[in-house]
């Protein structure tokens, strides 16, 4: 990379200029404050809980069988470790 401040032609990657020593290492142009963290965690919170009611609502509109929230217990019989299935 070039020097900004002598034009020396510097190895990709170092600190500084070999020739008069300027800093090379430029400063992100843009660092998130704490107000853009508030803001992207507020608006990730807003986004899962408002998903959260989406799709439960969604689940409650289909049809039965599938909008059930348990399984019955007789359709997992190997779930219950007291009762064995009759071979
Ligand atoms: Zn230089």
């Amino acid at each position: 990379m070039k020097c900004t401040n002598c034009g020396q032609e510097n190895r990709p990657n170092v600190r500084f200029c070999k020739k008069c020593g300027t800093d090379l290492t430029l400063p992100p142009p843009w660092f998130p404050g704490w107000r853009w963290h508030l803001k992207a965690l507020s608006w990730i919170y807003l986004s899962v809980i408002a998903g959260f009611f989406v799709i439960s609502y969604l689940l409650h509109q289909l049809k039965p069988p599938y909008n059930q929230r348990q399984i019955p217990a007789e359709m997992t019989p190997w779930l219950n470790p007291h009762k064995v299935p009759a071979p």
